[in-house]
């Protein structure tokens, strides 16, 4: 069988980023609806754009479909790959010959609970995709990584022969966008990925690590859900937007550079997408796009964060601490949404965690809202992300407002 851009011995936990795909093409295609006859003709023209499903699989593979299954939540509200995207990649997949199986790790919650929330599960029912183990997983290493060279992954990844990711065209409070190069973060299983965050406050190197994550896992293809994306208090907590567009591509950082432009957004402030061509993992300023024209899908006026600078400021020292006391945007709780859950003080990677119950004992957690300590915050806004009433909004501070105009 020839080998494929991405294609990895399943049998060896050792993950190259030689064999990352690198590529700069990416396949625009219109789509208004997610009415399943569309969206299957809309992938299959974007396929063919491409070179065709049997370019990405073949006969009998092992092929993992990733979706974004953040967190458990309806279709409608835009959190989560949409399943009739799912749905319409797995059957031109499967019609090439793929053997499919899906998953993804949620931040809180048990994953086959978040697919069926997000319709994914009744999707896959339909097609007889099983779900992959995403509970457990196993170390491997990725010696070619630039700020991580170990990873513990999914079984369910490491049992593929290779991976499609499907990622859903979002804002993000801490890397602007959510995309392509991010969503294989979901295969680090469970609470693992807090980790991450506590241990790389600062922007950069965390984008690093979802640079490094990503060529480890070389995914062969990305299919975008930009049909209905979310905009303003994303990744959980922002609106519903009607972009209608679906993206293909082998490259996840011509793919983002390719979704930030349709969202108004420079590439050039989405760290992701500088880091990620900077580290040989795709390129973002030279991209061909195939089908239709970008320019009558660019929705300029889409709600997301486009100032200039970083949005956590230096990781430690003096400058830190002025930093997040004057510039760095900062969460902070609508009270008046707050239904008390705790699932921010349960996300709060630091320790000890820097949103906190401000009174002990169920009574006084039912009179008051947690409280954020801002000297601990280190910003990487796990609890705006995560909380489920949208209670969380992430404002800038008046300096930095001035600053970065
Ligand atoms: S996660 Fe949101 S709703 Fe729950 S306690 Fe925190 S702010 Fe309130
Ligand atoms: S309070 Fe929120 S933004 Fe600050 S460190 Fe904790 S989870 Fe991150």
């Amino acid at each position: 069988m020839a080998s494929r851009p991405g294609r990895r011995d399943s049998h060896s936990p050792a993950l190259t980023r030689e064999e990352s795909p690198v590529g700069s093409t990416v396949a625009l295609v219109r789509c208004q609806t997610y009415e399943d006859d569309a969206v299957y003709a809309a992938v299959g023209r974007g396929l063919e754009l491409l070179g065709g499903a049997s370019r990405f699989v073949s006969e009998g593979e092992r092929i993992l479909l990733k979706p974004n299954l953040l967190v458990a939540s309806a279709p409608g509200a835009s959190v989560t790959t949409h399943p009739a995207v799912f749905a319409a990649v797995a059957r031109h997949l499967a019609g090439a010959g793929a053997v499919l199986s899906y998953g993804d790790s949620p931040a809180v919650g048990r994953p086959e609970g978040a697919a069926k929330r997000a319709g994914l599960a009744e999707a896959a029912a339909r097609l007889s995709i099983p779900f992959a183990d995403f509970s457990s997983g196993r170390d491997v290493s990725a010696p070619s990584g630039r700020v991580v060279k170990r990873w513990r992954i999914a079984e369910g990844v490491l049992a593929a022969d290779g991976l499609v990711s499907l990622p859903k065209m979002k804002t993000h409070a801490l890397t602007r966008m959510t995309g392509a190069v991010k969503n294989q973060f979901g295969c680090i299983p469970g609470p693992l990925k807090g980790e991450f965050h506590a241990r790389m406050p600062d922007i950069r190197t965390f984008a690093q690590m979802l640079v490094d994550l990503c060529a480890a896992l070389a995914p062969r293809l990305y299919v975008m859900d930009g049909i209905v994306a979310m905009e303003g208090n994303g990744p959980r907590g922002g609106e519903p937007r009607h972009v209608g567009v679906l993206l293909l591509s082998d490259d996840p950082v011509a793919l983002d550079a390719t979704a930030s432009r349709l969202m108004g957004l420079d590439p050039a402030r989405v760290e992701t997408i500088t880091l990620g061509q900077e580290s040989g993992l795709g390129m973002w300023e030279d991209v061909t796009i195939l089908g239709d024209r970008l320019e009558e899908s660019v929705a300029a006026d889409f709600v997301a964060n486009r100032r200039a600078g970083s949005t956590t400021g230096p990781a430690s020292g003096v400058a830190a601490w002025l930093a997040r006391a004057l510039i760095v945007p900062r969460p902070f709780i609508v009270p008046a949404r707050c239904t008390r859950c705790g699932t921010c003080v349960e996300v709060c990677p630091v320790d000890p965690k820097a949103v906190q119950w401000v009174e002990s004992g169920r009574e006084g957690r039912r009179a008051q809202p947690p409280a954020h300590d801002y000297q601990r915050c280190i910003r990487c806004y796990c609890c705006q992300e995560m909380c489920p009433e949208r209670a969380i909004e992430v404002s800038v501070p008046l300096l930095g407002r001035i600053i970065h105009r």
